[in-house]
């Protein structure tokens, strides 16, 4: 078998000795080799996406793309995981406010309104929020011992869940929008 070395810039001689087969699998995995290379490169620029650097740690089509679910919730889960859902924390950096004064509009907990506080922590949601952990917790009776960023893998991961965390987030963002605007009235 012919050694290949890609790095290299000397032209292979022994071409009578080539296996094909093996050289189109080596030239197919150097090719995917770079290509995770230049996304994980990317992936570490791209400080924007606060989630998807955090939640995204494998170079693979993700579930929510492929997985049968509504426009709306598949939108949802995409805003979501790319940080564009607009939350203070986004809106916050077209205002050029300080990240830390980015608060969320819906409870007086004075925290940033960044996903982790929308989807975990802030107490509007609370029903909707127990609604949907029952539902994880009949697949993962322990997720609770997970740290947030590892129950959002679950849920991002889970062919069972990924729906039921669309149909989660866009609850939670409609109950939002419509606290926002009874406070403004
Ligand atoms: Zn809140």
């Amino acid at each position: 078998m012919v050694d290949i070395n890609f790095d290299s810039n000397t032209a292979i001689e022994d071409l009578d000795n080539l296996d094909f087969d093996f050289i189109i699998k080596a030239v197919s995995n150097k090719l995917m080799q770079n290509e995770i290379m230049n996304w994980k490169g990317d992936k570490d620029k791209q400080s924007k996406l606060r989630l998807y650097t955090k939640v995204k740690d494998s170079y693979n089509t993700e579930i929510y793309v492929s997985k049968n679910m509504s426009k709306s919730c598949r939108s949802f889960i995409a805003q979501l995981r790319s940080s564009t859902l607009p939350l203070n924390i986004e809106i916050g950096r077209f205002q050029q406010k300080p990240v830390e004064n980015r608060f969320c509009p819906c409870c007086n907990d004075n925290k940033v309104e960044d996903e982790i506080h929308f989807l975990f922590n802030c107490p509007l949601y609370a029903g909707t929020r127990n609604v949907f952990m029952q539902q994880v917790k009949m697949f993962y009776p322990n997720i609770n011992m997970k740290s947030f960023i590892e129950q959002l893998q679950v849920f991002m991961n889970d062919p069972n869940i990924i729906c039921k965390l669309g149909a989660f987030i866009r609850d939670c963002y409609f109950i939002r929008n419509t606290y926002i605007y009874s406070i403004k009235k």
